[in-house]
């Protein structure tokens, strides 16, 4: 949520835009002068100041010239005002006001207005969700650093003095703020155990210590980035920023990732493993069980007279007929057992550590849970299938051809029955 604070002396006027502002989803701050707004934005973060040209103990300009030469010099002025003078204009520019609001603007136009000014700050709304560690020997320091987070609202931080404690804290984090020089361990070495078991958050060394060799020792060591104490407030952050922001790219890296793998070997209508993949894994399922004697067997499915089922219903309620048998065929299973879609109506299952008769027992019971099965409509289906068991001499050509076969027996003696 963006924080704007509104300089006017007039009770009337300020009343005005906290409801106007509040109704835009922003929190509201007011402040009628000078002095009541260095004073907020000390300790506040403040997205924008809206002020008045006139305030209760002076003008714009010099709250303007106040607040550019302060620590909080970064928040950005904007003027609301009714006097268009040039002048008046061009002395506010020149100090460093980034724009100017007329007052008889309409709601709409101010919320597009002042949505442009602010500088949404995305890693900063992210950091609010990411843990972070800070580890430094110096209660000084800590607490330095505590005052930064806490300005920024940062709350999700801890804070140890022991290597120990952090080493052995059951919580991990995203973040590390780790200080080289301390006590019984070198920061080098609490980096190092961090990053080893953490390949990707974001470690970040804080030191007084400026030698080249320290500096690319610890960056050895696993640390992102290495920040001299003192810490000058706005690097500070700008660091942290920008190694979180490479921290969040991984992690979207990472999702993307995972989903196209995911999205590579599965049957996008289903949901089931896909034709090459339950394939593969068949073969290298045989491959196993003849290197430590184990049983294997698969079972091949195929709906009966699916074809009726379209051409009576039409595609889309055959695409269902398939997604809902789908699902009963994947919680009819173990989990170890791999279910994929072969063909358009045809199934194999493989199943790991399961003799012939056991596989055949399995497909039975699925076939009857099938045949009982409503699809909606008034619609029910009816399975064939093949069940065969890999011998030594098997490869996954060879087995699925001998459920295959099996299926189509089934298919011949009259469908709805099961043959191993
Ligand atoms: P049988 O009992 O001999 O297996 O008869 P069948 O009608 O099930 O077999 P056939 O092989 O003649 O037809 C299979 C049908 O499955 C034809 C095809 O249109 C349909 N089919 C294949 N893939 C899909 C799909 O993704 N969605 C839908 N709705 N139908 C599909
Ligand atoms: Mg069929
Ligand atoms: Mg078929």
């Amino acid at each position: 949520m963006s924080t704007i604070l509104h300089v006017d002396s007039s009770t009337l006027f300020r009343t005005l835009l906290r409801e106007t502002f509040m109704s835009f989803g922003w929190k509201y701050l007011a402040a009628d002068g000078i002095a009541e707004t260095l004073a907020v934005i000390q300790d506040t973060p403040i997205d924008l100041v809206v002020t008045a040209l006139e305030l209760a103990d002076g003008r714009a300009d010099e709250l303007v010239a106040m607040v550019n030469d302060g620590k909080r010099r970064e928040i950005p002025i904007v003027i609301m005002s009714s006097s268009d003078s040039i002048e008046v204009r061009k002395n506010l520019l020149l100090r460093g006001v980034i724009d100017f609001i007329p007052k008889n603007i309409t709601q709409e136009q101010l919320r597009i207005y002042i949505q442009k000014l602010i500088r949404r700050d995305d890693v900063i709304e992210a950091m609010q969700n990411i843990p972070v560690a800070v580890l430094d020997d110096s209660e000084f320091d800590l607490k330095y650093m505590k005052s930064i987070f806490d300005f920024h609202g940062l709350e999700n931080v801890d804070f140890f003095k022991e290597p120990d404690a952090l080493l052995k804290s059951e919580k991990k984090y995203d973040v590390y703020l780790v200080d080289v020089v301390l006590p019984k361990y070198s920061g080098d070495q609490v980096v190092y155990s961090i990053r080893s078991q953490n390949k990707t958050c974001a470690i970040i060394a804080v030191s007084a210590v400026d030698h080249f060799k320290t500096i690319s020792n610890v960056l050895l060591s696993g640390a992102d980035d290495y920040i001299l104490k003192p810490y000058n407030e706005s690097v500070f952050m700008a660091r942290l920023k920008s190694s979180v922001r490479h921290l969040l790219l991984y992690r979207e890296l990472e999702k993307k990732n995972q989903e196209l793998a995911r999205m590579i070997i599965t049957d996008s209508l289903t949901g089931l493993y896909n034709h090459q993949y339950i394939y593969e894994q068949i073969k290298n399922e045989i491959k196993k069980a003849q290197r430590y004697e184990r049983s294997f067997s698969v079972i091949m499915f195929d709906i009966d007279d699916f074809k009726k089922i379209n051409d009576t219903h039409g595609h889309q309620v055959g695409d269902g007929v398939l997604v809902k048998l789908s699902d009963a065929l994947r919680e009819s299973v173990r989990e170890v057992d791999l279910v994929g879609r072969y063909g358009g109506e045809e199934f194999l299952l493989a199943l790991p550590e399961t003799s012939l008769e056991n596989a055949y027992q399995l497909a039975e019971r699925i076939r009857v849970k099938i045949e009982h099965l409503s699809f909606g409509g008034g619609i029910g289906v009816t399975l064939s299938g093949g069940v065969a068991e890999s011998t030594e001499d098997d490869d996954e050509k060879s087995l699925v051809a001998r459920a295959d076969s099996l299926l189509y027996a089934a298919k011949r003696e009259g469908k709805n029955r099961i043959k191993k």
